[in-house]
């Protein structure tokens, strides 16, 4: 059984976003960029199955710029057996990105393609429903907990009030949620180990697709700054304020 994991290269979770002055995105320029933490749990999850002797192979995806090869290593150095690169310097929505994964799900034919529930760049949080629909395969989001029986992924995913469990055929589209495990650290033998690890780079026109965005920024701005807040004598007051001041009682 084959397994397909979608990682992407984000700014890291430690590092405070800012944005160009020309407002149109977050500045990138010199600051550390990592891979997308629900990323890690997808690449974490796809080789305990490989441990646990279900899973057979390991293929780590990413799309986008050349530096994306390092973020590829790290999958390999946690486990996965090789990687592909679709490399492309434009800008990636999450439909140019499933329509991708897609054209990777029909060459290479996983049983299962697990995916981060959203990128911490974008929030988009589409990719992973994009490429089940796109692809034809069932999808459970938000995983916590996922289990390969007899060809079959009982997934069971955090929903508003509670847990659902969904048995799912597979091939399937899973995406990750925080709970799901928790990610092992990459140690410097199986980092060196990773360097001999294959890499493919293709282009998305060696899979016959077109990734012309079909969104358009308009501006990007930072969140208002918070005012200093006051201290009220005492609860009459501050129910004077809710009321008279801010409205909302
Ligand atoms: P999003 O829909 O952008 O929030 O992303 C959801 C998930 O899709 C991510 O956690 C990744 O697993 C996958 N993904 C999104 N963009 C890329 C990309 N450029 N390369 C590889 N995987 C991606």
């Amino acid at each position: 059984m084959k397994v397909l994991v979608a990682v992407k290269r984000v700014l890291d979770y430690n590092v405070k976003p800012r944005v160009k002055p020309d407002g149109s995105g977050v500045d990138l320029a010199g600051v550390k960029l990592s891979m997308n933490p629900f990323d890690e749990i997808a690449v974490e999850e796809a080789v305990r199955l490989k441990e646990k002797g279900i899973a057979t192979e390991v293929v780590a995806v990413s799309c986008g710029v050349t530096p994306c090869q390092e973020t590829l290593r790290t999958a390999m150095a946690m486990g996965a057996d090789r990687a592909i690169l679709v490399e492309c310097a434009e800008e990636l929505q999450p439909l140019a990105v499933a329509k991708l994964l897609k054209a990777l799900v029909d060459t290479e034919k996983p049983s299962l393609v697990i995916l981060g529930k959203q990128a911490i760049d974008d929030d988009c949080n589409q990719t992973g429903q994009m490429l089940a629909a796109l692809a034809g395969l069932p999808q459970a989001t938000f995983a916590s907990k996922v289990d390969v029986v007899d060809g079959k992924a009982t997934v069971t995913r955090e929903v508003d009030g509670g847990l659902e469990i969904l048995q799912l055929d597979m091939p399937a589209v899973i995406t990750t949620d925080l709970r799901l495990n928790e990610p092992r650290y990459v140690t410097l033998p199986n980092i060196m180990k990773a360097k001999k690890k294959p890499l493919q780079t293709l282009k998305p026109s060696d899979l016959g697709v077109d990734v012309t965005p079909r969104i358009r920024t308009l501006k990007v701005e930072e969140p208002p700054r918070r005012g200093a807040g006051v201290k009220l004598a005492d609860v009459a007051a501050l129910v004077d304020k809710l009321k008279n001041e801010a409205k909302v009682i």
